[in-house]
């Protein structure tokens, strides 16, 4: 059995958690209450206001309004309930590993570290959380395999994920199970850009490692602004561009130096003809909220990870948690925001950054 089989096997739990009570999605396109028929995990869903249809997917309500870069809905719809077949005989890390090895173009080698990865992701989850006020609810936007989420429900918190990959909610859904949480389990397939909850839901709104996948990110943060609560916080996650280590999306050093041309070029020549996101700095988000949500303030520091738990006795960890005392410094913490691996913006909500009404959103249907 290797490492990670036997982290995995100590994770799982034979009682049943409890889960608290989440505000209820709504229909993305017009924000009308929805009327949900659940029949055996089965979905039928039609907006009585504005006529959209809603089904089901891979066991989950599917409120998306369109699909990410890398599948079609279609597609990504098949590739989840394909993955969601093996959900009841695999484990966390057998279930992901099946999905790298659905995923054509990810080499074996490569499987493992992602594997690894999405094991691990619940301690930067807790790093997350320990930033977040206690007794709010919380709204993660990008929840992916789970990580944050489980940190979150473990804690006895009150949190709801949406992820534009239902494929990915399969794994983070296998994720809860094996911890006992049971459905319905708060995850649902959603775009940041059309949030499925009306105006002032959440306390607070949070997202890791999302922004730089968005075509058009400034309107998610608009949408995150909009559900959010006046007084309430929104607290994003992203890699730092200038962070001297690998880039993690491309395993690649000092990409974030070269100009956006020479990157790719640079790219190109070490990994192929691939999709890869490009990074920013702290300031460079915060500039892009700022600008596309019309805010007069955006903090920004470098992602302060000292809530990293003790458990994880990893060179990363420890990494991490000597950042996380250093960003409270007031010489070096300007040091993380410069060179640390990932940036943080914080919004807060008043009264008169609510959300710019004139952020006309393109309507993609599929
Ligand atoms: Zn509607």
């Amino acid at each position: 059995m290797t490492m990670i089989e036997n982290q995995s096997k100590s994770r799982i739990k034979n009682k049943i958690a409890i889960i608290p009570y989440t505000p209820e999605p709504v229909c993305p396109n017009c924000h009308s209450v929805l009327d949900v028929i659940r029949n055996h995990k089965k979905f039928q869903v039609n907006c009585g206001t504005c006529g959209k249809q809603f089904k089901g997917c891979a066991g989950f309500l599917d409120l998306r309004t369109h699909s990410d870069r890398y599948l079609s809905l279609n597609q990504e719809r098949q590739k989840a309930e394909r993955l969601a077949q093996f959900e009841n005989q695999e484990s966390l890390v057998g279930l992901t590993r099946r999905y790298y090895q659905m995923t054509a173009d990810v080499s074996p080698m490569r499987r493992e570290r992602f594997v690894k990865h999405v094991m691990e992701s619940e301690f930067r989850g807790a790093a997350l959380l320990n930033r977040i006020p206690q007794n709010r609810t919380i709204l993660e936007v990008g929840s992916g395999t789970g990580g944050f989420m489980a940190s979150a429900l473990l804690a006895g918190r009150n949190v709801t994920g949406v992820d534009i990959a239902s494929r990915w909610l399969v794994v983070a859904r296998k994720r809860l199970m094996e911890m006992g949480f049971d459905h319905p389990l708060p995850i649902y397939p959603a775009c940041a850009e059309r949030l499925p909850w009306p105006d002032h839901t959440f306390d607070h709104v949070v997202a890791d490692s999302l922004l730089e996948h968005l075509g058009n990110p400034g309107i998610a943060i608009a949408e995150m602004l909009r559900v959010v609560k006046p007084g309430g916080t929104i607290l994003i996650w992203s890699p730092n561009r200038y962070w001297p280590g690998v880039d993690p999306h491309v395993g690649l050093f000092g990409v974030g130096y070269l100009s956006r041309s020479w990157a790719e070029k640079y790219v190109a020549w070490r990994r192929g003809e691939i999709y890869w996101p490009e990074s920013r700095s702290a300031k460079g988000w915060a500039k892009v909220a700022s600008e596309s949500c019309h805010l007069n303030e955006v903090h920004y520091q470098g992602a302060d990870f000292s809530g990293w738990p003790l458990r994880d006795k990893s060179r990363r960890a420890q990494v991490a948690r000597l950042l996380g005392r250093l960003s409270k410094t007031p010489v070096l913490s300007r040091l993380v925001t410069q060179f640390g691996p990932v940036g943080e913006i914080k919004i807060i909500k008043t009264a008169t950054n609510s959300y710019p009404s004139d952020l006309n959103q393109s309507e993609v249907w599929s």
